[in-house]
């Protein structure tokens, strides 16, 4: 039986006749950039997210970027992130001079290890960006106050998490002052490209996020800041639109998956052989505590157990094998490998298994069979 990673086909085809229909009006149209369908998309977002103001931009990496240049990191100014995330989370900090500075995660959740951001502090930290993994938020108390304590900024990365509740009942995009989100297609929220969105609830900085996604050109052609071309495509926005609906529908999908893999890893008596994901805002109350962007388990023996995987025609993928501490580009920051056992031990180890909304259960059966097959 054949489980890819994603299935990509299997959500368009349940709704292809309203992009389709997206897809032409805007051809029709013939408005590529901005515009009505990304207004439309603007609006939508705010009340799904439940911030002030959402701007569409040109990806989730230019998200973070746009929102490091709104908040003026200049170059030498320090921001603390996770060093175990997608490399775009430190790159933009780079690009713009600024000097990355890693934290090493929680054990449980793989998220930034709010215990450990104050001892990275020091007089020239400008912001933090927690990152939230998988699909799960960070712990924001303890990041915000951390922030406030030292007059930080917050940007949060939620690329793998929109729509994601944090324990006080707010999405995430509403704690940090800045949110990050991408519409990558293998994101929760896909759309047919790249795309990205940006949130705040600050007059202020969504006012001068509107300004830096233009070039910095208010009124146009004139420059009191400079920004950059981090513009969206109309064409994005519209089949945002048609997909945002589904969105909540998907995710609980991808829970019930995630349930179901766990049940059956535990019925296998796999449990302590393979380390399963946890939710911990479980039974909370909450819907959306985890939207498994990823379902990552963690096993001794990782790369042989993919060999065997990909011989059954599973997919599954590594998220990440290198951790920013170890990667080439970072060497002149000097960190010290052994101030991240947590996150070292989640590159060696760590295994995304197919988790996509449309994944049937003997899909799921299968999967679970194979690794039980490979370990036991
Ligand atoms: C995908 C992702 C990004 C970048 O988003 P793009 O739209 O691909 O530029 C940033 N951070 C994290 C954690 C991501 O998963």
């Amino acid at each position: 039986m054949k489980v890819p990673l994603l299935d990509l086909k299997a959500q368009y085809r349940t709704m292809k006749p309203a992009i389709d229909e997206a897809l032409i009006r805007v051809a029709e149209s013939q408005y590529f950039i901005l515009g009505p369908d990304v207004e439309q998309m603007e609006k939508n977002m705010c009340e799904y997210i439940g911030c002030r103001h959402a701007i569409g931009v040109s990806s989730g990496t230019d998200a973070l970027l746009i929102a490091l240049m709104a908040i003026d990191i200049k170059p030498g100014d320090e921001v603390i992130c996770p060093t175990y995330s997608f490399f775009a989370t430190a790159g933009v900090i780079s690009r713009l001079n600024g000097i990355p500075v890693f934290v090493d995660s929680d054990p449980v959740t793989f998220n930034i290890n709010p215990a450990k951001i104050e001892e990275k502090i020091t007089s020239r930290t400008k912001a933090i960006i927690p990152v939230h993994l998988y699909g799960q938020s960070a712990d924001m108390e303890p990041i915000v106050a951390i922030a406030k304590k030292h007059n930080l900024k917050v940007v949060e990365d939620g690329a793998q998490a929109i729509g994601v509740h944090y324990k006080d009942g707010r999405k995430v995009g509403n704690h940090g002052d800045i949110g990050c989100f991408s519409f990558f297609p293998s994101k929760n929220l896909g759309c047919f490209g790249d795309g990205g969105l940006v949130t705040t609830n600050d007059d202020e900085l969504g006012a001068k996020l509107r300004i830096l996604r233009v070039h910095g050109g208010k009124p146009k052609y004139y420059h009191k800041i400079i920004g950059g071309n981090f513009r969206l495509d109309a064409i994005q926005a519209a089949v945002l639109n048609v997909k945002l609906p589904y969105l909540d529908g998907w995710s609980e999908k991808r829970r019930q998956n995630a349930n179901l893999y766990t049940k059956l890893f535990k019925e296998e008596g796999l449990e302590g052989k393979v380390e399963l994901p946890k939710a911990i805002y479980d039974g909370m109350g909450l819907k959306n505590y985890h939207i498994y962007n990823q379902y990552v388990i963690r096993v001794e023996k990782r790369d042989e157990l993919i060999k065997f995987l990909k011989e059954k025609e599973i997919g599954s993928e590594i998220y990440y094998p290198v951790p920013f501490h170890r990667q080439e580009c970072f060497a002149d920051l000097k960190c010290k490998d052994e101030d991240y056992p947590v996150a070292n031990y989640a590159a060696e180890h760590s295994l995304a298994l197919p988790i996509f909304p449309e994944l049937t259960e003997e899909q799921i059966n299968y999967v679970v069979k194979s690794v039980k097959a490979f370990i036991g």
